[in-house]
């Protein structure tokens, strides 16, 4: 997911990449009410109807466009009948065409892809492939102004102004996550440090002399560095941290918490992804009630991983992202693997016209299907994690009772669990079935097991145990 990151390595090799090169001036109007920065108004606050507006004209021209220029898409547009001057009318209509995966990106490498010649690319990124060829991502300098200019509105609804000192522990170079950010907060105006990845002593030791106030990283990375501070005894409350944007891995509203509480900032979350930019795509404003998605720039859609139909507002399934503006890249549909919902309602920010994302929920790899329902099993955690306030150590487990599907939830009894009394234990069980039961519309059977009954992989236990195949016992 996400963008590359890759904050998670502490190792002592210096990373620096040297100086950046290009750097875009600022060149737009701010608009910096009290405490509601937003840097594009014009385009943060369109209505409803503008938003679609917009979408539905610059998605006619993107979709010529590749016709036009990609052979992929002119292939893929030719093998359905769709000839997008005469198909595309409501943006309905894009649900007739088929999805672009990111194994589509990698047999294209490096450039197949590309809607411009090489000569009008004045930057090319890359995002890592698990199996296969990289996803190499190009960008015009057009494409390069409007990243900043995205990147410069999430920073700014998450807090971020000319005064701030901002510290980017994102990996440089190829993936796109650090460059992305530093961009946009040199637009802003802030004072970037960019220490990249790793080295966490010397992160925090700049974060100390340098006065850092705005903290970017994974939500792991900033606990990481809590963790650090405590053992070199120094007190966060001396620094002058404020903000910590955060993104590039899926974290949870505990997380959030423990990262307000012992770095004493704001923290907000932020969504990015190589292949259709970088960082920018959507981010939280100090309400922090999810993702402002830049509707202008990108059309959003969430389907069913399995089934690939459109969902609903509010429902959760896999975002897929069409690039609205992007020249060197244009994606049609693609399936970013992100599972999320986009949120109903408006956000008391003023940003009302755009939609929300949700927080991230995890990879489609890591949903499974019990009686034709898609459950993430990490969800189940965040629900028990609720309930009970404190993390605890379980397993979702797929039974089979003849030919019906059984849905298992087993909770390892902590030494405090066995000690309640046994009505207890039966509410708590009771609680957790009907919650579970409310939340993703099966009723489970949940079991206390002794922690040993949970299978363990490499020393961790499984979130997900599929028991379905097993001769009956
Ligand atoms: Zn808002």
């Amino acid at each position: 997911m996400g963008f590359d990151t890759d904050t998670d390595t502490d190792t002592d090799t210096d990373t620096d990449t040297g100086e950046v090169a290009g750097v875009i001036q600022p060149n737009l109007t701010v608009n910096q009410g009290e405490n509601m920065p937003i840097w594009e108004p014009a385009k943060e606050c369109m209505s409803r109807d503008e938003v679609r507006q917009l979408q539905l004209e610059r998605l006619q021209a993107t979709l010529n466009r590749v016709y036009r220029n990609v052979s992929f898409y002119r292939k893929m547009f030719d093998r359905i009948g769709f000839v997008p001057e005469d198909d595309f009318a409501d943006l309905q209509d894009l649900q007739r065409l088929p999805f672009t995966t990111s194994r589509d990106l990698s047999d294209s490498y490096p450039y197949a892809m590309f809607a411009v010649p090489l000569r009008e690319v004045v930057r090319v990124h890359s995002s890592s492939a698990t199996t296969g060829n990289p996803r190499v991502v190009g960008y015009t300098r057009r494409d390069l102004k409007t990243w900043s200019t995205l990147v410069a509105r999430i920073l700014s609804a998450a807090g971020v102004d000319t005064e701030d000192v901002i510290q980017v522990t994102f990996a440089y170079g190829l993936m796109t996550g650090g460059l992305g950010i530093q961009y946009g907060a040199e637009l802003i105006g802030a004072s970037v440090l960019p220490t990249s990845v790793g080295r966490t002593e010397r992160q925090v030791r700049i974060m100390q002399d340098f006065r850092t106030s705005v903290l970017v990283s994974t939500p792991s990375y900033a606990l990481l560095i809590a963790d650090r501070m405590e053992q070199l005894g120094i007190d966060p409350k001396t620094l002058s941290l404020k903000y910590c944007v955060c993104a590039g891995e899926p974290w949870t509203e505990a997380m959030r918490l423990e990262i307000e509480q012992r770095l004493f900032v704001r923290a907000t979350d932020n969504y990015g992804i190589s292949e259709v930019i970088g960082p920018g795509v959507a981010g939280e404003c100090l309400e922090q009630t999810g993702m402002h998605l830049a509707e202008d720039h990108f059309y959003a859609e969430i389907i069913d991983p399995v089934s690939g139909r459109v969902l609903e507002e509010g429902e959760e399934g896999e975002l897929v992202l069409t690039t609205l503006t992007r020249e060197a890249l244009p994606l049609i549909r693609y399936r970013t693997g992100d599972v999320c919902s986009i949120l109903p309602g408006s956000c008391a920010c003023g940003r009302t016209g755009v939609r929300r994302l949700s927080r991230l929920r995890g990879r489609c790899d890591d949903v499974v299907i019990i009686k034709g329902i898609n459950i993430i099993p990490a969800r189940i955690g965040d629900l028990l994690e609720r309930i009970r306030g404190e993390r605890m150590l379980y397993q979702v487990v797929a039974t089979r009772e003849g030919h019906s599907d059984q849905l298992e939830i087993w909770i390892a009894v902590t030494e405090e669990l066995f000690f309640d009394k046994m009505r207890e234990q039966r509410t708590l069980v009771d609680v957790i079935r009907n919650k579970v039961s409310n939340f993703i519309g099966i009723t489970p059977r949940v079991r206390l097991v002794e922690k040993s009954s949970l299978q363990e992989e490499n020393g961790v236990v499984k979130l997900f145990v599929d028991l379905r195949a097993a001769p009956a016992a």
